[in-house]
């Protein structure tokens, strides 16, 4: 693959399309594929604002490839309320990976760790109903118009790649990043994305980071996304 000249990798090259509005009224962006043709991948980061590495390493990735991706749909902030408050919700304490309208959608509050050695005893909400949050239906907005082939959603840091469905794509990043393939996180995640993807059929692989420090999440984890990017733009 060809990558720009290093001292332009500061600026994304080209301008993104605006796919809705956060509930504080922050720009949806995606950085689309080439008109006319399939959407093989959708890649999105910062669905959990407390993960912003996850944007930080996509935009990166965005980057340092030339122009326009032939198949590859980008969006690196998916909930930029949450990514500006430093919450893993949304502006108004949704966990929007538990609000999606998939089958298992419950209406509990949800609960999340602090740091992965604490317990699970921090909690947000699901939404009031599925996909109640501006956010959720924009992203669902978009992946039914662009008909992503297979969607990866990054998160952080169990560091495993957790890919339902076992896919090619799956196994080939589990093999290059040295993380181990799982078919679940280990714990039940009703109103996620990845559950609503599968509940249509949608293949979703979440690439878990590391818990390690940014600089050694972009020296290892970069060139992996520039490669999925290229990969995907032939
Ligand atoms: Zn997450």
């Amino acid at each position: 693959m060809t990558l720009r000249p290093r001292p332009d990798w500061g600026t994304i090259p080209r301008e993104p399309e605006r796919y809705g509005r956060s509930h504080l009224g922050l720009p949806l962006e995606v950085w689309r594929p080439r008109p006319g043709g399939a959407c093989r991948l959708l890649l999105f980061a910062g669905l959990h604002g407390e993960e912003p590495e996850t944007t930080y390493a996509l935009s990166r990735a965005l980057r340092l490839l030339p122009g326009r991706s032939n198949d590859c749909a980008v969006v690196l902030a998916a909930n930029p309320d949450g990514l500006l408050r430093g919450t893993r919700g949304n502006a108004r304490g949704v966990d929007l990976n538990r609000n999606f309208p998939a089958r298992n959608w419950r209406p509990e509050a949800v609960t999340h760790r602090s740091t992965l050695e604490d317990a699970s005893d921090i909690l947000l909400s699901p939404g009031d109903t599925p996909g109640s949050e501006p956010e959720t239906r924009a992203l669902i907005a978009l992946i039914e118009e662009l008909r992503p082939e297979q969607v990866v959603a990054l998160h952080a840091p169990l560091a495993c790649i957790d890919d339902a469905g076992e896919t090619e794509l799956g196994r080939r990043l589990a093999q290059r990043t040295g993380m181990p393939l799982v078919r679940d996180v280990g714990y039940p995640t009703p109103g996620s994305f990845g559950s609503w993807g599968g509940d249509r059929g949608l293949p979703v692989i979440t690439y878990e980071f590391p818990l390690a420090a940014t600089e050694v999440l972009m020296r290892d984890h970069v060139p992996v996304l520039v490669e999925l990017l290229s990969d995907a733009g032939g």
